[in-house]
C-alpha cells in the first residue's frame, strides 16, 4: 500500500534520486473472489464512491472494476465546468454539496485537482432567457447559493472581447462566482490514489458482463476476469448504465447520446472566467495550458460510438465566432466525444433498484463532472446504510413512476 505523501519535502527528497523512487500511484491487484462492496465503473463518480466508502463508512474490502482505464469515460472527456446554480431545491442541495467539497478536495486527497473557482457566466439572449436566469438566480438566493445578475455592460467588463450585438444580442447574464473548472484526469487519479491507500482494489481491464442474482438479490458479478461475489454492488457506468440494467433484468428511463468537445491551439491568457450560452449553444473557458476549451452539443441520435457528427462541431465553432469574432482565425487542435446518459428531467438517478443490494448512480448526462465529490459522497453513505442519504433520496428511480420529477431542463439541458 502507498505511504508516500506528496509534499514539497517529498519532491526535494526524490530530486536526489532523479525522481526514480516515486511509488506507483495505485496498485494493480488481481481480483479476489469476494468483496464487501463492488463498484462497477472507474470514472470519477465510481472512484469517489469507493474512497468515501473506505474513508467515512469504514468498509475496507472494496473493489472498483473498470472495463478500460481509469477516467477513460466521460470523466476524462468533459469540459470540466463546475457550478451549483441549479433551479430546484433538491438539485441545489446536491450540486452545492459537491461545490463545498471541491474547495478542499486537493487537501483531502493530497493531490492537486486544480480546482479553480474563477466565476461562471450564463448569458441571456432573449426575454425568455432573462426570465429564466432571474427565476433561477432568485431560487439560488433562497438556497444560499451565490448568484449575481449582470447587465450587458458588466458582461463586457468581464469579457472585453465579447460581441454583445451578435445575431442574438447579449441582454444580461447570471454569474456564479464560486463556479469554475477543475482538472478532470486529476480528479480520477486523486480519488484512485487515495482509495488505494485505504486498501481499495482498483482493477482495470475488467469488464462486468453480467450479475449473479438469486431471489431478486444480487450476489456478485460476472466479469472478463472471472466471477466475483459481493454483498453489495454499485453501478456507476454513465453512458452504459442501460446496458448494465438490462443485464440485471430491468430498464432505465435513460437515453445515451454522443456529446462532443474541442480545444484550440494554446494561446496567452485571454479569458479568466467560464462563459456559457444556451441560446447560441457555445461555452468556453481557457485551460492552464492556454487552450480554449469549447463545449459542443449532443447529437440528435442515440449511440455508444464516443464520436459525434461534424455538423455539431461546425455549428459550435460558428456560435463561438459569432460571440467572439476575435477567435475566428484560431486553429482547433483536437476534438472528441463521450457518451452521456440523459434522463427526461435532466437530473441524475442515485437509487436502489428492483434488485436488492444493487444500486445505480447514473443519468448525469451532460453535467455530472461538477457533482463528482458530492455524488460519490452521498452514494457511498447510501450503499453503506439502510436508507438512501437524504441529499440522494429525491433522485430515486421511483420518481419516474410517481411523477415527482426534478425538472432541470432549463438549467441543465445541454449546459453542463
Ligand atoms: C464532451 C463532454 C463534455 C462534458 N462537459 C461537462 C462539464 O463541463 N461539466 C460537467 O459537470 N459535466 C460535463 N460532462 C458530463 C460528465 O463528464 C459526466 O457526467 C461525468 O464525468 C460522469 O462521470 P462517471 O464517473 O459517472 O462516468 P465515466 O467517467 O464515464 O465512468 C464510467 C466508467 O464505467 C466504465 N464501464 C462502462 N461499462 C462497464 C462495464 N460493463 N464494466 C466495467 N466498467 C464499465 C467505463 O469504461 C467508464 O470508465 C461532459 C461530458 C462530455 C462527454
Amino acid at each position: 500500500m502507498r505511504d508516500m505523501k506528496y509534499s514539497i519535502f517529498s519532491l526535494i527528497r526524490n530530486a536526489f534520486s532523479y525522481h526514480q523512487g516515486w511509488q506507483q500511484a495505485w496498485r494493480s491487484p488481481d481480483p479476489k473472489s469476494f468483496y464487501e462492496v463492488i463498484i462497477v465503473g472507474g470514472g470519477g463518480h465510481g472512484l469517489a464512491t469507493a474512497y468515501y466508502l473506505a474513508k467515512e463508512c469504514h468498509i475496507r474490502n472494496i473493489a472498483v472494476l473498470e472495463k478500460g482505464w481509469l477516467g477513460g469515460g466521460n470523466t476524462g472527456r468533459n469540459t470540466t465546468i463546475v457550478r451549483s446554480n441549479y433551479l430546484w431545491d433538491a438539485s441545489a442541495a446536491l450540486y452545492d454539496h459537491a461545490v463545498n467539497l471541491w474547495h478542499s478536495l486537493s487537501q483531502e486527497l493530497n493531490y492537486n485537482v486544480m480546482f479553480s473557482p474563477r466565476g461562471l457566466l450564463h448569458l441571456a439572449h432573449s426575454v425568455h432567457d432573462l426570465q429564466e436566469i432571474g427565476r433561477r438566480g432568485n431560487s439560488n438566493f433562497l438556497n444560499g447559493i451565490d448568484a449575481e445578475y449582470l447587465s450587458p455592460e458588466q458582461v463586457k467588463k468581464m469579457v472585453p472581447f465579447i460581441n454583445l450585438n451578435c445575431r442574438y444580442p447579449v441582454l444580461g447574464a447570471l454569474l456564479q462566482r464560486r463556479g469554475g473548472t477543475a482538472r478532470h484526469d486529476a480528479v480520477a487519479w486523486g480519488y484512485a490514489r487515495a482509495a488505494d491507500a485505504l486498501g481499495v482494489d482498483i482493477i482495470q481491464n475488467c469488464e462486468v458482463t453480467g450479475f449473479d442474482i438469486e431471489n431478486a438479490t444480487v450476489k456478485g458479478v460476472r466479469t472478463s476476469r472471472g466471477d466475483i461475489r459481493a454483498n453489495k454492488v454499485g453501478c456507476v457506468v454513465a453512458g452504459h448504465c442501460s446496458v448494465l440494467a438490462e443485464m440485471a433484468g430491468f430498464r432505465l428511463p435513460i437515453e445515451s447520446f454522443p456529446l462532443q468537445a474541442l480545444v484550440s491551439e494554446p494561446v496567452k491568457p485571454i479569458i479568466d472566467c467560464v462563459v456559457m450560452s444556451n441560446g447560441v449553444h457555445a461555452y468556453i473557458s481557457q485551460s492552464d495550458k492556454g487552450e480554449l476549451v469549447i463545449g459542443a452539443s449532443s447529437d440528435a441520435y442515440n449511440s455508444y460510438s464516443q464520436r459525434g457528427s461534424f455538423n455539431i462541431i461546425e455549428d459550435t465553432v460558428g456560435a463561438i465566432v459569432e460571440l467572439y469574432p476575435l477567435f475566428s482565425r484560431m486553429r482547433m487542435l483536437r476534438q472528441w466525444g463521450g457518451i452521456v446518459d440523459v434522463t427526461v428531467d435532466r437530473s441524475p438517478i442515485i437509487s436502489k433498484t428492483p434488485i436488492a443490494n444493487l444500486y445505480f448512480n447514473c443519468g448525469w448526462g451532460t453535467g455530472g463532472f461538477k457533482a463528482t465529490p458530492g455524488s460519490g459522497h452521498v452514494f457511498a453513505h447510501s450503499i453503506a446504510g439502510q436508507d438512501m442519504h437524504p441529499i440522494a433520496a429525491p433522485f430515486s428511480i421511483d420518481r419516474f413512476s410517481t411523477g415527482a420529477l426534478v425538472d432541470e431542463g432549463a438549467a441543465a439541458a445541454v449546459a453542463h
